[in-house]
């Protein structure tokens, strides 16, 4: 799935820059921080790949990559606090368009840093994605920071928030990018997607 070439396609700001829906694609969205770029480099084997998305002005662009036969797409830019209001309307509503209009869209994984847990604006992606009724599936990253009793009582709250969404897929995965847990069986999750 991801042997082949990965590189960086293109940013986008507005649905008529879309690249063509020819193929597969899924999309990774998170907080700032949570460690979306360190997951996305995991699973694609190149280092530095996902900090295109990271550098300023890209921060509220979609942003594609090919990996294999699939895009995977980077959503950047949710829960940005000091921005003007025009510009977060903008993008929220490049961000409604795309999730609910986009054909090759199969699942998008939201992730949620296991030390914090969903944060409002985490809840508020879920709920865009369930009126959009896109399949979300909830990446907990840095698992590798928290043990035990810790860990559990994040997964079990994490659990509970993911009920009320109608759009979300039950099973969390669990990743340390650090420690390379979770990348396999993202990988074979995405593999698996018809
Ligand atoms: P992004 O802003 O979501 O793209 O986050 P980054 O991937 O840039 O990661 C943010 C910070 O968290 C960096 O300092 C990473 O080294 C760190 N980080 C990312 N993933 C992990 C992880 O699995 N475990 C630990 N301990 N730190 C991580």
């Amino acid at each position: 799935l991801f042997a082949g070439e990965t590189e960086f396609v293109k940013g986008v700001v507005a649905m008529d820059g879309l690249p063509p829906a020819d193929r597969m694609e899924v999309c990774f969205a998170g907080r700032s921080n949570v460690g979306k770029s360190s997951l996305i480099n995991a699973l694609t084997g190149r280092k530095g790949l996902a900090r295109a998305s990271n550098t300023p002005g890209r921060t509220q662009e979609i942003n594609f990559f090919t990996a294999g036969d699939i895009y995977v797409v980077d959503l950047p830019g949710y829960g940005f606090a000091n921005a003007p209001v025009a510009v977060v309307e903008k993008w929220q509503r490049l961000l409604k368009q795309y999730l609910s209009g986009r054909q090759t869209l199969r699942r998008v994984f939201v992730l949620i840093d296991a030390r914090h847990g969903a944060k409002a604006v985490d809840e508020e992606i879920m709920s865009l994605l369930d009126s959009a009724a896109v399949t979300f599936q909830v990446v907990m990253t840095k698992i590798d920071k928290l043990r035990g009793d810790a860990l559990q009582a994040s997964l079990d709250k994490t659990r509970a928030a993911l009920a009320k969404h109608p759009a979300a897929f039950p099973e969390l995965i669990l990743s340390s990018s650090e420690k390379g847990d979770g990348i396999a069986t993202l990988r074979a999750v995405i593999a698996g997607i018809e």
